[in-house]
């Protein structure tokens, strides 16, 4: 065989959430049952999806045009649909052309960085869901350039930290925002997004903000979204339905394209994605003949806020009880369903953490960690996982050179 060689940067793809569920099977298997508290999955935790969308969704089943393909871009009327939606929220003027529909915000997310030159960076947060940071890595061939969220001060950003990357590093093209955060909980004041629309201004970047938890916040707090804030600047928002219906199976995400014509680059990135999703055909139909119906449905808006109030009362009850113990550092969340516990330094220790009863289960844990180079933390979830059989991602697996693990 002539030598098949990867693309430099292909090794940079790494999704921890899901590269420890392997590990987790393996003690499964030997019959210990495993608390997931890996992944951001409602429908995993026993949401219930309500028997009107359900219905919706089967009723759909029986139309004729639910097998076809769609347009390439997505359905038309749902694209119109989403792009009111934006418009009422106020800042943009959409229309259906602004909006890109593809298999999964993880699907956008992929094809986001891939058009890039190597040296064209976008500089997100650390720590950052890894599907951004990973990407981006594998683009750039080399690891993510970041700014600080800072967990002394309830994860914001540290805006000094960003803009003097971004004033010094040339190769900063864009700047990706995540609000609601996943991993941290955390939503940013509406000062905060004009202070990243005010870089943005300064140094003439693309903004991109994934804002797919945009609707799940809680405890009397209100995400504000880009288009409120973004004025003129070129931009792209990242939105779907797996957190929000929750519908995580359907793979169903979309772009919408603020300010296209702001400039001939971002309008020529804009066309590229739409190509890219040409080849490709289109994307999964079903949701998106679902999304109009769902989304203007008499109950749904009640069904988000009973949805949210109980996240709010779990996010309370899961801060009065880290409240209790010594050692870590955390924040009450305020939106999406994670929280990030860090340690407070000098806690993790390099020996073994945890008492592994399980002479297979001690082995298998003993291997795993075997690689003296691994993050601390890293190794501390494994021996959690062997331990208690609880699942959680380390936090340095989300671009971070904190120590801690995220919990959903
Ligand atoms: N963006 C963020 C911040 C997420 O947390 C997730 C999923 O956890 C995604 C994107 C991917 O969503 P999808 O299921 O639409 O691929």
């Amino acid at each position: 065989m002539r030598q098949l060689l990867l693309r430099p940067g292909a090794e940079e793809l790494n999704y921890e959430i899901r590269g420890i569920v392997k590990k987790a099977r393996q003690i499964e298997s030997l019959g210990f049952p495993i608390t997931w508290e890996n992944i951001g999955d409602p429908i995993q935790k026993s949401n219930q999806v309500p028997s009107w969308m359900k219905e919706i969704i089967s009723d759909l089943l029986k139309e004729n045009k639910t097998y076809g393909y769609a347009d390439s871009k997505g359905m038309p009327e749902t694209r119109a649909f989403l792009a009111d939606l934006t418009n009422q929220q106020g800042g943009v003027k959409l229309s259906a052309d602004d909006i890109l529909f593809f298999n999964g915000l993880g699907d956008a997310i992929a094809k986001l960085y891939q058009f890039l030159i190597p040296t064209a960076r976008i500089i997100g947060p650390s720590p950052a869901y890894s599907t951004h940071s990973s990407a981006e890595a594998a683009h750039a061939n080399t690891a993510p350039i970041t700014y600080k969220l800072d967990p002394d001060n309830q994860w914001l950003p540290d805006m000094d930290d960003l803009y003097m990357k971004v004033k010094y590093n040339p190769s900063i093209v864009g700047i990706l925002i995540i609000n609601p955060d996943n991993p941290t909980g955390m939503v940013y004041p509406k000062v905060v997004l004009e202070g990243f629309v005010k870089i943005a201004e300064e140094f003439n970047l693309l903004l991109i903000a994934d804002e797919i938890y945009q609707n799940i916040t809680y405890n009397g707090v209100r995400a504000v979204a880009l288009a409120e804030v973004i004025g003129d600047r070129p931009a792209i928002s990242l939105k779907g339905i797996s957190k929000e219906f929750p519908w995580p199976g359907a793979r169903c995400g979309w772009m919408e394209f603020y300010n296209r014509e702001a400039s001939k680059e971002f309008s020529k990135l804009c066309q590229t994605l739409e190509n890219a999703k040409m080849i490709e055909v289109c994307s999964t139909i079903l949701p998106q003949l679902a999304i109009p119906k769902i989304m203007s449905h008499p109950e749904y808006k009640a069904y988000r806020e009973k949805a949210n109030e109980a996240i709010g009362k779990r996010s309370d009850w899961m801060a009065e009880i880290l409240g209790e113990i010594p050692g870590i550092k955390f924040n009450p969340t305020q939106g999406a369903f994670y929280n990030t516990i860090v340690f407070e330094e000098g806690v993790l220790k390099s020996d073994q953490f945890l008492e592994i009863e399980d002479a297979r289960v001690k082995t298998l844990v003993e291997a795993w960690v075997a690689d003296e180079q691994m993050p601390l933390d890293k190794r501390f979830v494994y021996y959690l996982l062997g331990s208690e059989r609880i699942c959680v991602v380390p936090i340095s697996s989300f671009c971070s050179d904190l120590r801690g693990f995220r919990v959903t």
